[in-house]
């Protein structure tokens, strides 16, 4: 379609869908129209790439979260139509980035592990391989944050406000029935698949992300009493992101959707091979499911139950099959983070896979006997322990394959967190090091950076980015290459100021150094020690008339969990910073600090491109890979970070010059607490640590126009001083501190500091997901 034909059409469309004259239509109207517009363009693309899969392996990413964020422009530009689009736009006087901003983020994940999930599909896309996901067509998605009195609000985000989203199609001809309970309380909900197009970079692959949606089954009888009660229970399945699972209710809900998704997913892969009149003993040969964590470890017995029940396979044989359909990735190796679910709701709610789980663990053990393990080895590696079902055990034993998401992770998921599996199934364990999307976060979402690379080296790298960015390095002393970096970044830095100034009124220094944290709050994050230096600068800055420092902006996103007491204080304290520092006229020239509600994938967009310091400052060991580290990087900002995740192959990449890297290393992490060193010492020897403590219990001296009461921060006190400081912030305090005097003074030399930008963002081409799906691909999934 040339520009003239899609401008007519979108006129057309346009009034005969608003009944409207085009000036009076609203920017919601348009978008709408826009959407559904190009998503029939390439209808006939996705058509063809799905025939064309059919009768290859294809490879089936399960995963509980896929943060897509906005889809428009990505598609847009993917398809190669965006400025043909935006041209049209002009033409009849409409700003396409009213059109853009218009759109609801799709946020159906958390944080990293499913923003993870959306690059991959769009690396997949683009490289051509059939990777299709399969996941859980929420009602909402993550919460909105507002910030209200400086504290956490929790708003539904409401991505489908028309019931059905532009870009998905309902495929209710491929519905499955999921099975809850059994006998008299068998409980019969329809599973019904809505599939989005993920289009890949030049338009040539278009997979699917496939969204299943819980309905009530047709057959239930609509005057009975108790449909009203199965109709909730049935759509609660889908109707929300994460439900709190701190309850017994809200931990059935969540085993509920895992096996929902698990489930629907499954039997639509078997229905379909078999519909073929391929054998079932095939089936590994044309699928190939990677389970994004252990959230959808039920496939596993789910896939014997389908294989034994429903196609009369022997046990044995359907358990070889499965544990060569399926591969795991681990992402966490905090303990109360691996999963573990209460034997008896497995039991209630699933009888017959709960059954199934019994037989493989009853298979597991016999095998482990047969190679001579002793009665405390078993009981080392039980799937089933102490009434409680440990799904990252029956993960590694259903798999073929298990990965960690980072060199380091991988390390310690074998010689520490799955030390015992892995001296049982050592040439299953492998490592993946995440990566991001190019396209999306650097391509669209710093377009002058990308404008700049690809006028000096051509545009090879939006596909092939480990090579071709490197070539970069040959620009380390063209002045005004370096001159060209720094004007991209303040110019980005401006885009950001304005924003923010706009939606907080908070006025920022566009000169200052940008230093920002953006990532799920969480202790281990550490985003307390972040705070505790801009306490340290403040307090330093009011009693110190000769104290001066390197003007900065500490920038703060963060969502925390709806129940997490900490994280929600620590939210709470970074605003009340911010509200007494931006407020004092002694320290405001030098320090100001914001903190940008609702952090998600569109915030994101903004931020990575107007960062120069990335703050990545987990507690070493604790991190599993971190992704926000490499956006930041390839979009030139400077890892400030401690030796944990993929910070390690950042730092081991850009060296020493280009990083700044402090802290306690993870083996000494750990050392340390295992001796139980008395963490909080450190604080009674220094009076600048006590002072942040005495800010602590007594925040309503301090002059914030917030009323606070003194027992405003007791979690976070308590988690120190009875907690014991368990993840380290004091004892990394002064080490970060002197990182970042050395991140000021190398910031004050513009042309030092760029060619560190260049250096950070040559090596970032390993970073790109591209990279990790090249990998899996050839490793784990063996597609051609
Ligand atoms: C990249 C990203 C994350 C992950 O950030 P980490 O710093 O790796 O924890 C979380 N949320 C959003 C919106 C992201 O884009």
């Amino acid at each position: 379609m040339n520009k003239q034909e899609f401008s007519q059409q979108f006129i057309s469309r346009l009034k005969s869908q608003t009944g409207k004259p085009l000036e009076e239509t609203t920017a919601n109207e348009r978008y709408y129209v826009l959407a559904e517009l190009t998503k029939e363009l390439i209808t006939d693309n996705w058509i063809a790439s799905e025939l064309e899969h059919r009768n290859q392996k294809r490879v089936y990413y399960f995963s509980m979260e896929f943060l897509m964020g906005r889809l428009l422009t990505n598609n847009l530009q993917n398809m190669g139509y965006y400025h043909m689009v935006q041209e049209a736009m002009t033409e009849i006087g409409i700003d396409i980035n009213t059109l853009e901003n218009a759109e609801d983020d799709m946020g159906l994940g958390n944080g990293g592990l499913g923003r993870l999930a959306a690059c991959f599909l769009d690396s997949a896309a683009s490289l051509g391989y059939p990777v299709q996901g399969n996941t859980i067509r929420y009602q909402y998605g993550f919460f909105d944050q507002k910030i209200v009195e400086g504290q956490q609000i929790e708003l539904a985000q409401q991505w489908l406000r028309r019931g059905t989203h532009e870009w998905e199609v309902c495929r209710e001809d491929e519905a499955v029935v999921v099975n809850y309970g059994s006998g008299a309380s068998l409980q019969a909900v329809l599973a019904v698949p809505y599939d989005l197009p993920i289009i890949g970079y030049n338009g040539k692959t278009i997979n699917t992300l496939r969204m299943w949606s819980a309905q009530p089954v047709t057959e239930a009888l609509v005057s009975s009493a108790e449909y009203s009660d199965y109709e909730h229970e049935t759509r609660m399945i889908t109707q929300f992101l994460y439900p709190d699972d701190s309850t017994p209710e809200g931990q059935r809900l969540r085993l509920r959707q895992q096996y929902f998704f698990s489930s629907a997913g499954a039997q639509a892969l078997v229905r379909n091979h078999v519909s073929k009149g391929r054998e079932l003993e095939t089936f590994a040969d044309y699928h190939t499911i990677q389970i994004n964590d252990t959230h959808p470890t039920l496939v596993i017995p789910e896939l014997v139950r389908i294989f034994v029940d429903e196609h009369g396979m022997g046990f044995e044989a359907a358990w070889k099959l499965v544990q060569q359909t399926v591969a795991y990735t681990n992402h966490t190796l905090l303990a109360e983070a691996l999963e573990e679910w209460d034997e008896i709701y497995i039991q209630e709610l699933f009888p017959r896979v709960y059954d199934i789980i019994v037989a493989i663990e009853k298979w597991f053990m016999a095998s482990l006997v047969s190679k001579g393990y002793t009665e405390s080895q078993l009981a080392a590696v039980k799937i089933i322990a102490n009434g409680k079902v440990r799904m990252a055990y029956l993960a590694v034993v259903g798999s073929f394959s298990i990965n960690g998401v980072a060199a380091l992770h991988t390390d310690l998921l074998k010689n520490d967190a799955l030390k015992q599996l892995f001296a049982i199934y050592p040439d299953r364990f492998n490592n993946k090091t995440n990566g991001v999307t190019q396209r999306r976060w650097l391509l669209y979402s710093n377009p002058e950076l990308a404008k700049l690379i690809t006028e000096k080296i051509g545009d090879a790298w939006t596909t092939d980015m480990e090579n071709e960015l490197l070539r970069l390095l040959a620009f380390i002393d063209d002045e005004s290459f370096l001159d060209r970096l720094l004007e991209i970044k303040q110019g980005n830095k401006e885009r950001l100021a304005d924003y923010i100034e706009d939606q907080l009124g908070v006025a920022i220094d566009s000169s200052s150094i940008f230093d920002i944290q953006i990532k799920r709050l969480h202790a281990y994050k550490r985003q307390l020690m972040n705070v505790f230096h801009i306490i340290y600068l403040y307090q330093r800055l009011k009693t110190e008339a000769d104290f001066t420092i390197v003007p900065r902006t500490f920038i703060f996103g963060a969502k925390a969990a709806a129940s997490y007491v900490f994280a929600k204080e620590v939210i709470q304290l970074i605003n009340v910073v911010a509200d007494i520092v931006n407020n004092d006229p002694d320290v405001n020239k030098y320090l100001r600090v914001v903190f940008i509600p609702n952090y998600n994938v569109s915030k994101a967009e903004l931020l990575f491109p107007a960062a120069d310091v990335s703050e990545q400052i987990s507690t070493a060991g604790k991190e599993a890979s971190g992704t926000g580290n490499m956006k930041f990087m390839m979009n030139g900002a400077i890892t400030l970070g401690t030796l944990d995740g993929a910070n390690v192959e950042i730092h081991e990449r850009v060296g020493d010059d280009n990083s700044f890297i402090f802290g306690l290393q993870a083996d000494e992490v750990s050392e340390l607490s295992n001796k139980h060193q008395d963490n909080l010492a450190i604080v009674a020897e220094n009076k600048q640590y006590q002072k942040i403590m005495d800010f602590l219990k007594n925040p309503q001296d301090l002059g914030s126009s917030f009323v606070l009461a003194p027992d405003t921060f007791a979690k976070i006190v308590s988690d120190l001083i009875d907690g014991n400081d368990e993840y380290f912030v004091f004892s990394d305090l002064a080490a970060y501190i002197k990182a970042q005097e050395e991140i000021a003074e190398a910031y004050s030399n513009r042309h030092v500091w760029a060619k560190m930008m260049l250096v950070n963002i040559a090596y970032s081409g390993y970073f790109s997901s591209d990279r990790t799906i090249h990998q899996y691909a050839k490793d784990i999934w063996r597609l051609g």
